[in-house]
């Protein structure tokens, strides 16, 4: 019986590693590598080059991972990237595509297959005129911020900086002014993207209307996006900041619901316990409305308690935003889990606080983050596949450390308290803090849109070429 390449390279998939990464044994593959290699204006790494190791591993903050791609591509534009794709579907590799490598599960890299891996292209041009930006997927949201404000702009993207643009925009995007702005897809002009067919394909209100709904929320499932148009808003200072506390938990959560839930849209929030020794509360907010106003808004936090610190002042976006105010790449790899409270009810609160009260290891940390509210939770739900429910926020379980070693109780604590918050949760999340990849978890976050994304998947992706996502299944 004749054996296909992709049963093979499936075989290869279950060796151990180091036979793994030789994939390349299947007939043909080494100097068809190399043809690429040859034929790319970007670079293509394989394993045993000696910057192989630098490139598998990207610059995301994502858990270490074991996983060794075959071929790392870094394209330097959309032909690249087509001459890639033709090879891998030529000999049945894997396909798997990052632009910042922060995906929550690992998703954007593969064993034994092609990464496509968007580094260099990175570019960003603002037109101050028209307000927009034309950013290349390869970028992190800072230097978009960045090059918005030198012409007194923001972008609306995440909270953290140092994400990519690619899967953020991709599926949805929530950041600090969703309150005023809605998401970053709510702020998403254009899109370009190689199919899997390589065909350059560009998606707009006007040009693949159909295309261009599914990307904004539908995550990576129809093709290698290469750029996305921006409309950038005009921005005076905001006021910004974190404010912390020690105290008791449970009266902290239901403090920080009141102080959100009576929140104007011009207040976005994320709430932090940062667990240790002694628990420390955080409250980490932007102001982008009038400081006046914002002055009074803010002062009422003070009534929880005594602060331990206040850094909350008048400041450039650019300048908040970019401090890293959550703290999130001081250390260079994370666990996290995560998924969406049906607001922060009596009963979430109180498995929030039996988890702070068992004490995990040093070095955890819950978020609640994303209060859905104001321009994010009005206007047309079906204008995208993006879900929004006015009160719900998200969370996060996480660890962060240094080094190659994961600290496996630390881990393990993430592992369990992620399975005593889903008894709260919501089943309806966020994709991009989907900490699970099943059918039913990918259909439960796009709700009633799920079976139109599946048409378009079928329509641009019929083979499933890039299933390296939350699934859409064809
Ligand atoms: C520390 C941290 C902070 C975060 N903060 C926020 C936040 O404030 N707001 C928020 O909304 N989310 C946030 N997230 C979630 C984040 O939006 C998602 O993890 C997102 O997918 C990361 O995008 P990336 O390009 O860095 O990731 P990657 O790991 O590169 O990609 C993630 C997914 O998108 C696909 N993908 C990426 N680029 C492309 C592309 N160009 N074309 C096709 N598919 C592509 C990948 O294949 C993968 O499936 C955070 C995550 C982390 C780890």
């Amino acid at each position: 019986m004749a054996i296909s390449r992709r049963l093979l390279t499936q075989a290869l998939l279950t060796l151990p590693l180091t036979a793994q990464v030789h994939a390349g044994s299947i007939s043909g593959l080494p100097s068809a590598y190399e043809k690429l290699r040859a034929a790319l204006k970007g670079a293509a790494f394989l394993p045993g080059d000696p910057d192989y190791a630098a490139a598998r591993r990207g610059i995301g903050s994502t858990p270490v991972d074991s996983k060794m791609p075959a071929i790392v591509v870094q394209p330097d534009g959309p032909e690249d990237i087509a001459r890639a794709l033709e090879l891998a579907k030529k000999y049945a590799l894997e396909v798997a595509v990052r632009s910042g490598g922060h995906d929550l599960i690992g998703l954007s890299t593969c064993d034994g297959g092609l990464l496509i891996d968007l580094t260099r292209m990175n570019q960003v041009a603002v037109n101050p005129q028209k307000r927009l930006a034309r950013v290349q997927t390869g970028a992190r949201a800072a230097k978009v911020t960045i090059e918005a404000d030198r012409h007194g702009l923001v972008p609306i993207l995440g909270m953290d900086p140092n994400v990519g643009v690619g899967g953020l925009t991709l599926g949805g995007g929530l950041g600090w002014f969703c309150g005023r702005y809605g998401a970053t897809v709510d702020n998403l002009v254009e899109v370009e993207m190689v199919t899997a067919d390589g065909k350059l394909m560009r998606a707009s209100a006007v040009e693949n209307p159909d295309l261009f709904w599914g990307l904004r929320g539908g995550g990576g499932n129809f093709g290698v996006a290469t750029q996305f148009t921006y409309q950038l808003l005009p921005q005076d200072k905001v006021l910004a900041g974190t404010i912390a506390f020690q105290g008791d938990v449970t009266k902290f959560l239901r403090f920080y619901r009141d102080f959100i839930g009576s929140g104007p849209d011009a207040l976005d929030t994320a709430g932090t316990i940062v667990c240790g020794e002694s628990t420390t509360l955080m409250i980490t907010v932007c102001w982008s409305g009038d400081l006046v106003e914002g002055e009074k808004v803010l002062r009422s936090l003070k009534t929880f308690s005594t602060p331990v610190a206040d850094s909350i002042a008048v400041c450039s976006f650019e300048s908040f935003v970019n401090r890293d105010v959550l703290g999130l790449s001081k250390l260079e790899n994370m666990f996290w889990r995560g998924g969406a409270l049906n607001g922060l009810n009596d009963q979430a609160i109180a498995a929030i606080a039996s988890l702070v009260d068992r004490k995990p290891p040093p070095g955890c940390g819950i978020g609640i983050l994303h209060h859905m509210h104001g321009v994010l939770c009005t206007g047309d739900k079906n204008a995208t596949p993006f879900l929004r429910e006015e009160g719900h926020v998200l969370y996060n379980l996480l660890t962060l450390w240094h080094g190659a070693v994961s600290p496996t109780e630390q881990v393990a604590w993430v592992k369990g308290a992620y399975e005593e918050m889903r008894k709260v949760a919501s089943r309806q999340t966020y994709v991009n803090y989907l900490s699970e990849q099943g059918e039913t978890a990918v259909r439960d976050a796009y709700g009633a849109h799920y079976d139109k994304l599946c048409k378009l998947k079928r329509a641009y992706d019929p083979t499933n070429l890039f299933h390296g996502n939350r699934n859409l299944r064809v």
